[in-house]
């Protein structure tokens, strides 16, 4: 039996396709990726380690292969729709090309033992909502597109993000006063937290995502160093990707990575 429940303060953590947003008046992500997995019989080389596969493998995007453990790996994709449209690939959905990638990358094919058991589809919003608030009003997580734009991954942003939410509803709900003009404390502070990094990362996925393959071998062919490898393995944090943009930029690599990336590492900081 349906039941009413009433509350001066209600977080929309529905999703990226959030109801509670459109309730809000807020309306949904603007871009959103296509995106794929399965949990698949796969022989990793080291359990240890992802494996990535940007360029045509994903056009706009990325494909990834995650070990669960050293016979079984969760493998997927997302894309950019309109970049998948322009590189002439015939059938543009993300199914297409998971299938691509399990029969015909040499690397996958080779691994990939067939069948599947576990299948998930959706939508990974890419980029934060300009509001995340409003009368009585809150979003976290894919609901306010606080997904990493460089991996998709949300889980990290959105608990951090719903940490302050809860607090900042609690707040307003105990002191009477759950307005707009109150509620807008959790969207400042999310992204005092967050905004810089994702910021960051939409740059950085933006840049990427328009690469050619050649493009892509070239630019990790030029950071293919002891040095820049050593930085990496000691900076390199997909949730903090700035940290190790910067360290790269004022290394005394910096000319090689002028080189490789062009002006676009000036335009980061
Ligand atoms: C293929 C793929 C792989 C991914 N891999 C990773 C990864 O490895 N690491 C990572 O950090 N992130 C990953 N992500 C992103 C991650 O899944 C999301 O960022 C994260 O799940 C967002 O959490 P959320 O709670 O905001 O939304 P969701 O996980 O979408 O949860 C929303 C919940 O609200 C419920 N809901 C919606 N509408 C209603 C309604 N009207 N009434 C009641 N309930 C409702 C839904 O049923 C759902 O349970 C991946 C995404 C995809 C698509």
């Amino acid at each position: 039996k349906p039941e009413t429940i009433s509350a001066s303060v209600v977080i929309g953590a529905d999703g990226v396709k959030s109801q509670i947003a459109s309730y809000a008046g807020i309306g949904k992500p603007a871009r959103v990726l296509p995106g794929i997995q399965i949990e698949a019989p796969y022989a990793s080389e080291d359990s240890d380690f992802v494996e990535l596969f940007p360029g045509s493998s994903a056009p706009g995007f990325f494909a990834w292969t995650v070990p669960l453990d050293e016979k079984v790996s969760r493998i997927g994709l997302a894309l950019e729709p309109g970049i998948a449209c322009k590189s002439g690939n015939g059938e543009n959905s993300p199914l297409s090309y998971l299938e691509k990638l399990l029969h015909s990358n040499p690397h996958v094919k080779a691994r990939y033992a067939g069948g599947m058991t576990d299948f998930v589809v959706g939508g990974i919003p890419i980029g934060p909502q300009e509001k995340t608030f409003s009368d009585g009003v809150l979003l976290a997580g894919d609901a306010a597109g606080q997904t990493k734009p460089t991996s998709g991954g949300g889980i990290y942003t959105g608990a951090f993000a719903a940490k302050i939410a809860g607090k900042v509803a609690a707040e307003a709900a105990l002191g009477g006063d759950t307005s707009a003009r109150r509620l807008s404390e959790y969207d400042r502070l999310w992204r005092k937290g967050l905004a810089k990094e994702l910021d960051i990362g939409m740059k950085i996925h933006d840049y990427m995502g328009k690469l050619e393959d050649t493009q892509l071998n070239e630019l990790i062919g030029s950071l293919n160093t002891p040095s820049i490898l050593n930085m990496i393995t000691e900076y390199g944090d997909m949730d903090h990707p700035s940290v190790l943009m910067r360290k790269l930029m004022f290394s005394g690599n910096s000319l090689r990575l002028m080189k490789a990336f062009g002006t676009f590492l000036k335009t980061l900081f």
